[in-house]
C-alpha cells in the first residue's frame, strides 16, 4: 500500500494535485483541481483511468484545464465521479453544456457530481444520452466525516476561508497486517497456504492450523504473527488565509505524513496574502509544524516570482518546518 503523488503544472503556473494509490490489488487515480495545461504531463491512458475528481473551489485558475479532461473521458463507460464545495454542480453542468450535443443518445457517460455544503451532501447525475442537458436526479443526505471510503481507503474533506468556501482534503489509507516473518522463522514454525487465513479478515478465527506436526487457531497465530502498520496519508490544502479555520483544519490533518500545501506569497508580502485570503511559505511551514507532519511540499505559487524568490520562500518555510520540499518535478 502507498500513496504516490505529482504536483502538476510549472512553478508559478496552474497546479493540480495527481495521485495514485497503490493498494497491492489495483491502482486508484484521484485528480485534485483541474487548471490549464496541467494535465499535459499525463498519458492519456492516465487521464482516462481517473476514479475520482476532487475540486477545492472554482476560481479560473482549478479549472481552466476541465475541457481538455472532459474531452477525454466524457463517454467513457466507467461514471465519471466528482467532489466540491458550494456550487459545484452548477459550474460542471454549465461546463458539459459548452458544446453542441446531438446523436448521443447511445452514449454511456454518468457524471455524478457531490456537492457539499452545511453538513450534507447533495448528489446529481448528468447523463451523456441526454445531451448534458438536465440533471436526471439529485438526492440529499448527511454527509459522513469520509466523504468517500472505499475498501482500501478514506477521504475526509474539510473547508477553509477563501473568502469562498475552499474545501481542503485528507487522503488515508486503511492500515495493513502483515506477517512477522523473522518471528515465524525464529519459532520454527513451518510457512505454509495457511498464512493466508492468518492475514485474511473474514477468515474463521476457530478454525485450527496443523502445521509442522503441531496446532494452532487461526485466532491464536493471527495474535502471534500479525503485526499492524499504518497506511499512508497526505493532505491538499489551497487558496485559503490562515484563520482560525485554517487552525481547525489542522486538527483534521494532524500526524499526517505529507502535506501539499499552497504557498502564495514571501513573508515580506503577507499583507497580501491577507488581501487575496493566501498564506506564505512561512504559515505554511506552521501548519506542517502544528499538524507534525512528516514533510510538507509546496505549490500553487504566485505568478509574480521568480528564480531566487523560491529559494527564500523554501528558506521562510524551512525556519518553521525544516522537512519542506519543493516538487521533485519542478527542479528548483
Ligand atoms: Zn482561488
Amino acid at each position: 500500500m502507498s500513496i504516490l503523488y505529482n504536483i502538476l503544472g510549472k512553478p508559478g503556473r496552474d497546479n493540480a494535485l495527481y495521485i495514485k494509490i497503490n493498494s497491492g490489488k489495483r491502482f486508484y487515480r484521484l485528480l485534485f483541481d483541474c487548471g490549464e495545461s496541467v494535465l499535459a504531463s499525463l498519458d492519456q491512458s492516465e487521464i482516462k483511468s481517473i476514479d475520482y475528481i476532487f475540486f477545492s473551489h472554482c476560481h479560473i485558475d482549478h479549472v481552466a484545464g476541465f475541457d481538455y479532461l472532459f474531452r477525454r473521458i466524457y463517454d467513457r463507460e466507467k461514471p465519471v465521479v466528482i467532489y466540491g464545495p458550494p456550487g459545484i454542480t452548477k459550474i460542471i453542468f454549465n461546463r458539459l453544456n459548452g458544446f453542441t450535443w446531438n446523436l448521443v443518445s447511445d452514449l454511456k457517460g454518468e457524471w455524478i457530481i457531490n456537492e457539499f455544503e452545511n453538513g450534507e451532501v447533495k448528489t446529481s447525475v448528468i447523463k451523456a444520452s441526454d445531451s448534458f442537458s438536465k440533471i436526471s436526479s439529485s438526492a440529499s443526505a448527511k454527509r459522513d466525516e469520509f466523504i468517500l471510503l472505499t475498501q482500501d481507503f478514506g477521504i475526509k474533506m474539510f473547508f477553509l476561508n477563501h473568502s469562498i468556501s475552499s474545501a481542503g482534503y485528507l487522503i488515508k489509507e486503511k492500515e495493513t497486517y502483515n506477517i512477522d516473518k523473522d518471528l515465524l522463522a525464529q519459532l520454527g514454525i513451518t510457512a505454509g497456504e495457511w498464512l493466508q487465513k492468518v492475514k485474511d479478515e473474514n477468515s474463521d478465527i476457530n478454525e485450527i492450523i496443523y502445521t509442522g506436526g503441531r496446532s494452532y487457531s487461526v485466532l491464536y497465530l493471527k495474535e502471534l504473527l500479525l503485526r499492524k502498520k499504518e497506511g499512508d496519508s497526505l493532505a491538499y490544502m489551497t487558496d485559503f488565509v490562515f484563520d482560525g479555520q485554517a487552525e481547525e483544519a489542522v486538527k483534521i490533518i494532524k500526524n499526517c505524513d505529507t502535506i501539499v500545501c499552497e504557498s502564495q506569497y514571501l513573508e515580506d508580502e503577507k499583507h497580501l496574502a491577507e488581501q487575496n485570503f493566501h498564506i506564505t511559505g512561512s504559515q505554511a511551514g506552521k501548519i506542517a509544524a502544528d499538524a507534525e507532519a512528516d514533510k510538507l511540499i509546496l505549490f500553487h505559487v504566485s505568478d509574480r516570482y521568480r528564480g531566487d524568490d523560491f529559494l527564500a520562500m523554501l528558506d521562510e518555510a524551512r525556519v518553521v518546518f525544516p522537512k519542506t520540499y519543493y516538487p521533485p518535478e519542478w527542479k528548483i
